[in-house]
């Protein structure tokens, strides 16, 4: 067996999400809230043109790195809304935004490089910089600052063996955005180390509150050439089982991509890409969609925060609570499985994360509002009856 792999743990959303599922079998009463998946359905223009693509007879390869509309469509957005003048030849369509982090790390790295990771940190980063044979250097943010990011942290992670920096904004899991003071701090740390490039997943990036506005790096000129930006249609337009996403880079790491895609994938579907182009006409769904996050978000962290023991920083992007306990000494894992079989309400421990400091968890909130109020008022009568 490839000895990288068995290095590899399975990725925890997804045996959250399963076991979710299976409890549910036998109690349909069970509330998953361990993934983030919009509740919503894909909005139907998309669906439409999708599908008369598809009747139309669209169902052979599609050769080259996405379809032409597409990628004009993409950066054009791009460039619009997040200030990031990119050339459309420069752009990869993939299969889901995860399969671009992968096609961005394996095109970046070579055997024995590190890859830095903020933590608390998506549960696929480290296996993916696993899988390109890269050491992963997990840097701990203090969840007592905000999880804020300071220079002193990122030079202390430094080696000359540093090779890429990843980092996610809206950030999955704790809904923190990308102030500016901290994309300064990561615009000297790129100037200061030549070799670093930086991988920013802004997946989360229409699903921001209270009228802020996270960072894009790669709209600051003086690192743009060394910022990879990936984002994808899941999260912003409920697309998760389409599996469209999407990166943009300089022309070298591109072409690297490139050609891991094309020993990998070949294509993308067409007429998946012809229903993904109707996306940049979807604002105003996107929009309602996004306000519907803000509310569940105030009624979801509300009821948590009126629990004694338990407190929710309110997140300012993504659709996840970051929820800290302060009960009975119980760690992250044990307040996970007390929740599951006592409210049963399944989260995420905050450990999936690299979190080992803080008992926390993870919930998702987009599920339907109606659910997640009744998931609410299950954690606090759980954690009451615990008191
Ligand atoms: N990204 C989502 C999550 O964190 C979906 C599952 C996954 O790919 O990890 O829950």
């Amino acid at each position: 067996m490839n000895h990288r792999l068995s290095l590899m743990k399975p990725s925890a959303s997804l045996v959250f999400m399963s076991r979710a599922k299976e409890m549910q079998k036998t109690d349909p009463t069970v509330i998953g809230l361990a993934g983030g998946e919009p509740d919503f359905a894909t909005p139907d223009r998309i669906s439409m043109a999708a599908i008369h693509s598809l009747t139309e007879g669209n169902t052979h390869y599609v050769i080259g790195p996405g379809i032409p509309e597409l990628r004009a469509a993409i950066a054009k957005k791009l460039c619009e809304e997040n200030d990031i003048p990119c050339d459309e030849n420069c752009i990869l369509v993939t299969p889901g935004g995860k399969n671009a982090i992968y096609l961005a790390i394996h095109a970046v790295l070579n055997e024995g490089d590190e890859a830095i990771i903020l933590n608390p940190a998506w549960v696929s980063y480290e296996p993916i910089v696993i899988a390109a044979g890269g050491t992963p250097v997990n840097v701990k943010l203090n969840y007592k600052r905000d999880y804020r990011i300071t220079a002193e942290a990122l030079e202390a992670a430094c080696t000359e063996k540093t090779r890429i920096l990843i980092i996610n904004y809206p950030n999955n899991p704790t809904g923190r955005i990308l102030h500016k003071e901290e994309a300064d701090v990561l615009e000297t740390f790129l100037l200061k180390h030549p070799n670093v490039y930086l991988l920013s997943d802004e997946i989360y990036e229409r699903i921001v509150y209270d009228k802020k506005y996270s960072v894009s790096m790669a709209s600051r000129p003086a690192v743009a050439e060394r910022v990879i930006t990936m984002n994808g249609f899941s999260k912003s337009v409920a697309m998760t089982g389409w599996r469209m996403g999407y990166l943009v880079s300089n022309k070298e790491v591109f072409q690297s991509a490139y050609k891991l895609y094309q020993h990998s994938l070949s294509c993308m579907s067409g007429f998946l890409q012809v229903g993904a182009i109707e996306a940049f006409k979807c604002q105003r769904e996107i929009e309602d969609m996004r306000k519907i996050y803000e509310q569940r978000r105030d009624m979801f962290v509300g009821i948590l925060n009126s629990i004694p023991g338990v407190s929710c920083p309110k997140p300012e992007g993504a659709f996840y609570a970051w929820v800290y306990f302060d009960v009975k000494g119980m760690n992250s894992e044990e307040i996970c499985e007390y929740l599951l079989k006592n409210a049963k309400v399944v989260g995420m421990p905050g450990t999936a994360y690299g979190e080992e400091n803080v008992a926390c968890m993870r919930f998702s909130f987009a599920n339907a509002t109606a659910e997640l109020e009744d998931a609410a008022n299950r954690i606090r009568e759980a954690i009451l009856r615990l008191n």
